[in-house]
């Protein structure tokens, strides 16, 4: 094998990756839910002080400036910490408990 195959060789295995990696990093279901998780960059100043629940468990939070939140179909959650408030971005339906599409 002559080296100068090789950048060729690992561009067409980088491609061939990604091809496999595709399907997975999109969801099916896309298509069928407009609303789109997105990460606030701090809690909306009119909720600070109040207390909710965390989407994700269900605690009991204090609403702070810091607090994680993120926005999901025009309403804001909230959520203890950054990891949950990660795993509601990902798959906000499945803490939400909405029923699947009729
Ligand atoms: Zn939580």
């Amino acid at each position: 094998m002559k080296l100068s195959n090789l950048p060729i060789t690992l561009a067409i295995l980088c491609a061939l990756s990604m091809l496999a990696i595709a399907p997975l990093a999109t969801p099916a279901r896309c298509a069928d839910s407009p609303a789109i998780a997105k990460v606030l960059a701090s809690a909306p100043a009119a909720e600070v002080g109040t207390s909710t629940k965390c989407a994700v468990c269900g605690m009991k939070i204090h609403v702070k400036s810091d607090t994680p939140g993120a926005e999901y179909a025009g309403k804001d959650y909230y959520f203890c910490d950054t990891s949950e408030r990660d795993a509601f971005i990902a798959k906000p339906e499945m803490y939400l408990h909405k029923p699947a599409a009729q």
